[in-house]
């Protein structure tokens, strides 16, 4: 019988043992795992060889498992409303927020009471979170099976654009899924470690992602092992699907097809699927011929690579205008990039090297399968963060996407923690009461660029009770915005004097589309100066609400006391011609009419002095005097 071994309280039982980890790319159209075997990341493949895992699940009776991948997809034409592909859309957005999201969803979507939309299937409601966690489990099964032992941790990519409900529901459906999640990271950003850009001391790069059905472009900096992602840009409905329609139509046309192609869906189906694998054998070819055949129409003919680059032209020409679009957002010249990463299996395309190329000026870095390199780079960082390694080499960071802040009087938005900071990052902003005797004070937390409220994105709303009363600005609350790795938001305030604290973590159950974080950003370009307008003139209304409520406390105490009737009366006239200015627009008359007040209410303000110095020297308090 062999001994059994007993380890320290503390010390692994196993110091040599390797840790299992992997990596995802929990892709919109294709999704991969991979890991680091013998120092090297490889991706795995199913019994059949196959590493790509079509992220489409087909729902076919409630209680089972779902069919998830290849043969779901082979699916979609004759199952459409059970066959679900490209959640990743979906994936932390409201019902509401559904309808605005580009592209169409040919789902039915159910009714629900909960803000998780959720698509109505044969086998029941299912939500997007659900069907990605299905996409997951196929994925861990497959690397359970190829590494012999289960996972104790993964990375999961998403785009860089993602916001926190899209990564928190991307966690959510990790843990359904039952696995541990080491941390979410940038897909542009896994795509920089797969080619090791992160071992070099500094450098800009530019990755450029073309998936199935959406084109992403990050700018990145590196610095001593920090990622930075100086810009992103993209199209959530511009992909490789794209250069499908385009030769659909084509194909249609060779057919003698006369009517448009979206009026019969199992035609067009078909028509994309044949254009699919045209596009995608030409990337190794110069020319193939072609077969169609569909109901009564029939063609055959020959194809070429010259052809379907005059087709797609315009595609790969929109994606350089957004490249153009990230580096100027970036404030980065062309030459400055030191590297360019191609991403996605449409960089296949040998036109869209080629254009990348010849825009950059430079070769491309393309030697990883551009389909694989996201999930490779995930599992350096997996197997980093598992501790497989000795020194844990490698500290990556992104930024925060939008600007963090909290609404402050006024309406108006007061930036924490700005755009673009490097995470994790915790800041904290010291804010006052506005009133006397204040106890409770409302914390509307915001994302956005812009300086009003409204303008902005509301990601929660929190309450600070039991603050002493005191003196309005004398409260010191200091409210701290933290964001994790997985740049994750949560917001506490607490009350220096007092200690009183409240905490509350963000969990917006609502998220942005790219196009609407850009659109953000692109109004607050385009309003800052009606912006700063709008702010100055509502400081100077919360100016003067402030000077009419000090005004009104004090007369209140100790006017009739210290005033004789006509200087009372004037001061009150004072206030009411303030209160009358303070509706109106204009920013700069309230600031005068509140100078006017502070100044012929001076003499008061004296008295009063006067008033509390002579009763601190009889040591009475205010209280023991007044009646
Ligand atoms: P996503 O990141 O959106 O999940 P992928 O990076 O897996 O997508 O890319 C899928 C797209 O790549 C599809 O449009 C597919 O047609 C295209 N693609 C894959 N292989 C090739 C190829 N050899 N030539 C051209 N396009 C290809
Ligand atoms: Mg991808």
């Amino acid at each position: 019988m062999a001994l059994l071994q007993i380890s320290e309280p503390g010390q692994s039982a196993a110091p040599h043992q390797h840790h299992l980890a992997a990596g995802i790319d929990l892709g919109t159209t294709n999704s991969l795992i991979a890991t680091v075997r013998s120092g090297v990341a490889e991706t795995l493949a199913d019994h059949q060889g196959t590493h790509i895992l079509p992220s489409v699940v087909r729902y076919r009776i409630a209680g089972e498992p779902p069919i998830v991948g290849t043969a779901a997809l082979a699916a979609s034409i004759e199952d459409p409303l059970n066959t679900l592909a490209s959640v990743k859309r979906i994936i932390g957005k409201s019902a509401e927020e559904l309808s605005s999201i580009p592209g169409q969803y040919p789902y039915q979507f159910a009714e629900s009471d909960s803000a998780v939309p959720k698509i109505e299937t044969i086998a029941g409601a299912v939500t997007p979170i659900e069907v990605s966690a299905e996409i997951l489990s196929v994925l861990q099964q497959r690397a359970v099976e190829s590494m012999g032992g289960e996972l104790e941790g993964v990375v999961v990519t998403v785009p860089a654009y993602f916001d926190d409900a899209q990564r928190q529901a991307t966690k959510d459906a990790a843990k359904l899924a039952g696995l541990h999640v080491l941390r979410l990271l940038n897909e542009p950003t896994a795509a920089a470690v797969a080619y090791g850009l992160d071992s070099q001391p500094e450098g800009i790069h530019a990755i450029y992602d073309f998936g199935g059905g959406t084109f992403d472009i990050s700018i990145l900096r590196l610095t001593k092992g920090v990622f930075e992602v100086l810009s992103t840009g993209g199209d959530a409905v511009l992909g490789g699907d794209d250069m499908d329609h385009q030769l659909a139509q084509w194909m249609g046309q060779q057919m003698g097809i006369d009517q448009p192609l979206e009026e019969n869906p199992s035609q067009l189906k078909y028509l994309l699927s044949e254009a699919r694998r045209a596009k995608e054998q030409l990337s190794t070819a110069a020319e193939i011929s072609l077969h169609l055949k569909f109901g009564a129409f029939d063609w055959q003919g020959l194809f070429s690579l010259q052809q379907l680059n005059q087709l797609i032209e315009p595609v790969v020409q929109r994606t350089l205008r957004i490249v153009r679009r990230a580096l100027r957002d970036a404030n980065i010249e062309k030459d400055e990039v030191s590297e360019v990463v191609l991403v996605g299996g449409s960089t296949r395309v040998p036109l869209v090297a080629q254009q990348v190329e010849a825009f950059f000026g430079r070769a491309p870095l393309q030697g990883i399968d551009p389909e694989r390199v996201v999930a490779v780079g995930a599992a350096i960082q997996a197997d980093i963060l598992v501790g497989n390694k000795k020194d844990g080499e490698l500290l990556l960071l992104d930024v925060t996407p939008l600007s963090l802040g909290l609404e402050i009087m006024g309406g108006m938005s007061e930036v924490v923690i700005p755009r673009n900071t490097t995470i994790p990052v915790a800041r904290a902003q010291d804010f006052t009461t506005f009133k006397d005797g204040q106890t409770a004070m409302s914390l509307h937390v915001l994302q956005g660029e812009r300086e009003m409220v409204e303008d902005n994105r509301s990601l929660a709303r929190f309450e600070l009770r039991g603050i002493p009363p005191m003196v309005a600005g004398a409260a010191r609350i200091r409210v701290t915005f933290q964001v994790d790795a997985d740049g994750l938001l949560s917001v506490s305030a607490r009350e220096e004097v007092s200690g009183v604290q409240a905490e509350i973590e963000v969990r917006p159950s609502y998220g942005l589309s790219d196009g609407e974080v850009e659109g953000m950003l692109k109004d607050s370009y385009r309003f800052a100066e009606s912006d700063r307008d709008a702010r100055m003139l509502r400081e100077q209304q919360v100016e003067a609400s402030r000077t009419i409520e000090a005004m009104e406390a004090a007369l209140d105490k100790d006017g009739e006391e210290l005033l004789n009737a006509a200087e009372l009366g004037k001061l009150m006239q004072m206030i009411e011609e303030l209160r009358e200015m303070r509706s109106s627009e204009d920013s700069r008359a309230i600031e005068k009419k509140i100078e006017q007040v502070n100044s012929e209410s001076e003499f008061y303000a004296a008295r009063r002095m006067d008033q509390s110095v002579q009763q601190a020297l009889s040591g009475k308090s205010v209280e023991e005097i007044s009646p």
